[in-house]
């Protein structure tokens, strides 16, 4: 005889938990299953150890998705000021990073204590290293043929996440079980990832490598001001990473590198005051030291000021405030923090997590198409998507 529960969750990931812990608060049976040996491995990696678990400043606007109204519902109804309070209750010490980005000040560990506490609070059983063979529909509800048996339950939740970093146990499998239910699947590509460049560029910026510097990139109708990292592998940095999830095979990086500052003004108006000074001078005034040297030398910029005409200087002022860069590419899912595109959310109930047309299957966290900036926004939408599912299943 096949166990029987109120509701099964594949995937003990950061909104499968989460969803386990509120559907378990509501009296239901609740089983999360993983084929992993660890709950919550991304969240043990995520932030640097540290896991930045929310966004104070988190809004639609930090999400992309082919239908951007899909996660208004559910962000509103469970806010980053409940995940604190939720941190809080635990007593885990937190701290703000950048603006409004919360990390955990000892380590990740603690939200993986704190999730796997509130399913064991809201008697939630999580089973471990255990796969999924096969997933079959019946007249009410589902079974599951596993590892360790079959099972059956009344309300199916898919919350196994992206493709990203695969070595952490990520499988496409939730997106298999979605067309398995002729739901449409998006394409995929990661996101938040670092670019790759041609051997000659990479060879060219080797002298930057290790370098980061506040920039503010440009890409098809998008841009971030924040810091680039030069790596012997290419360009990452929060920047690049969040400009990744907008690039497209072939398009060009615009990066200024003095956001905020007209370099061919300042440049004149240097020549005038100081005839004998040198780009060099200037970008030592603007740049990280070693950056400014390898950058100058890289461009073969020489001699006084005084010897560049004014078309000369806005040649230099427009490889400072917009860098051309042609990626190759990105390191693709080995390395990308997020998988953009999935379950299209057109299917879906926006209040619910729910099949339109299969109100006993959920689809949650990042398999849905639903994926968010750098810096807290995919843990927020987990939590929020984990949340709604948990109510109605
Ligand atoms: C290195 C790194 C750092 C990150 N840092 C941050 C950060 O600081 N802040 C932030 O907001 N976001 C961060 N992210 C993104 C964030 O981790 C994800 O968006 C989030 O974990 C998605 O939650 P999820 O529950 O949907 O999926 P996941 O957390 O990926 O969980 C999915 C679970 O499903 C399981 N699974 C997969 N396939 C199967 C299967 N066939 N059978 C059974 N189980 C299966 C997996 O083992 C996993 O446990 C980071 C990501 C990475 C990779």
């Amino acid at each position: 005889m096949p166990a029987n529960y109120d509701v099964i969750i594949i995937g003990a990931g950061a909104a499968g938990l989460m969803c386990a812990a509120t559907a378990g608060y509501r009296g239901r049976r609740v089983l999360v299953i993983d084929h992993a040996s660890k709950a919550g491995k991304k969240i043990l990696m995520s932030g640097g150890g540290r896991c930045n678990f929310t966004n104070l400043n988190s809004t639609p606007s930090n999400f992309l998705s082919a239908n951007p109204h899909f996660c208004i519902s559910a962000l509103k109804r469970y806010t980053p000021q409940h995940f604190l309070d939720l941190v809080e209750r635990h007593g885990i010490e937190h701290e703000e990073k950048a603006a409004g980005q919360l990390f955990c000040r000892d380590s990740s560990k603690d939200i993986v204590n704190l999730l796997l506490t509130e399913c064991e609070w809201a008697g939630a059983e999580v089973r471990l290293k255990t796969t999924v063979n096969k997933v079959e529909p019946l007249a009410e509800g589902f079974r599951l043929r596993t590892g360790s048996g079959p099972l059956e339950c009344a309300s199916l939740v898919i919350a196994c996440g992206g493709l990203s970093i695969p070595t952490l146990g990520a499988t496409g499998f939730g997106y298999d079980i979605a067309r398995q239910f002729g739901l449409e699947v998006l394409p995929t590509r990661a996101g938040l990832v670092p670019f790759t460049l041609h051997p000659e560029l990479k060879e060219q910026l080797a002298p930057l490598s290790g370098i980061s510097c506040p920039v503010d990139v440009h890409c098809n109708g998008e841009h971030f001001r924040e810091p680039m990292l030069v790596t012997h592998r290419g360009l990452s940095g929060p920047s690049m990473l969040q400009i990744s999830s907008f690039w497209e095979p072939g398009d060009a990086l615009a990066v200024d590198l003095l956001p905020g500052e007209n370099a061919a003004e300042a440049l004149m108006a240097q020549r005038k005051a100081r005839p004998q000074s040198t780009v060099a001078h200037y970008l030592n005034q603007h740049l990280p030291k070693r950056f400014a040297q390898a950058f100058n030398d890289l461009n073969g910029w020489q001699g006084p000021l005084q010897g560049y005409k004014n078309s000369g200087i806005e040649q230099v002022a427009q490889t400072l405030n917009r860098w051309h860069i042609k990626p190759a590419g990105t390191e693709g899912y080995r390395t990308a923090e997020v998988t953009l595109g999935g379950v299209d959310t057109r299917q879906l109930s926006s209040r619910t997590m729910a099949v339109n047309d299969r109100p006993d299957l959920f689809f949650i966290g990042e398999v849905v198409d639903v994926t968010g900036h750098l810096g807290g926004h995919n843990f927020q939408w987990a939590w929020a998507s984990g949340v709604a599912a948990g109510n109605e299943a």
